[in-house]
């Protein structure tokens, strides 16, 4: 099929279209959207990207995601060393923040275990977890990882790992749909699922 537009604009749309929850279809009406726009939304985007792609890194305590190593949530004493709370990934540990609930700190798994897409542990950051967790000063890791096969059989695992850390496992109490990701809860429904935490 011969391109419409031109080999930049084709790039453009080819690179959004790869963004999660934009298909083709929607990576074409986006880029017309900031090519129309060009000095309020091009502009500013490209360069905010731009920003991001220099200054934006991995702590290498939690895997989060900062402009610092270590990040602000690990570097900020008023935080509980004893608390370290679990998530698949930096946008769990986003929602989390958002419903001002939990004020320990995390660690940024990577992933989860998954025989489908053949990822196995040495895939995630388990072992920097079990470091972290050795740490006498942590006393509880909260699992915060999805109610579907491959979050529970990666909860599992990850308590397993955890069994002669001296810390307890507890996991999120769950008011959640099955496959639900923290993502899509509401603050209300993560604080309480929070504070209902049991025994992993
Ligand atoms: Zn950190």
């Amino acid at each position: 099929m011969a391109a419409a537009a031109g080999p930049e604009i084709e790039r453009m749309i080819a690179l959004l279209s790869k963004l999660p929850g934009l298909g083709p279809r929607s990576a074409r009406r986006a880029a017309l959207a900031l090519l129309k726009r060009r000095d309020q939304m091009l502009v500013p985007l490209a360069d905010a990207l731009a920003e991001a792609a220099r200054t934006v890194r991995v702590c290498s305590t939690c895997g989060a995601l900062d402009t610092r190593d270590p990040c602000a949530i690990c570097a900020d004493p008023a935080r509980d060393p004893a608390l370290i709370c679990v998530v698949e990934e930096v946008g769990g540990l986003w929602a989390l923040e958002r419903a001002a609930a939990f004020r320990g700190r995390y660690h940024v798994l990577g992933g989860l275990l998954s025989a489908l897409d053949g990822r196995g542990p040495e895939a995630l950051r388990v072992g920097e977890l079990v470091a972290r967790a050795s740490d006498a000063a942590v006393r509880e890791v909260i699992l915060a990882l999805p109610a579907t096969v491959d979050g529970q059989t990666t909860a599992h695992y990850v308590a397993d790992r955890l069994a002669n850390a001296g810390v307890s496992v507890t996991s999120l109490a769950r008011g959640v749909p099955v496959g639900g990701e923290l993502d899509w809860l509401d603050d209300g429904t993560l604080t309480q699922a929070l504070r209902a935490r049991r025994p992993a």
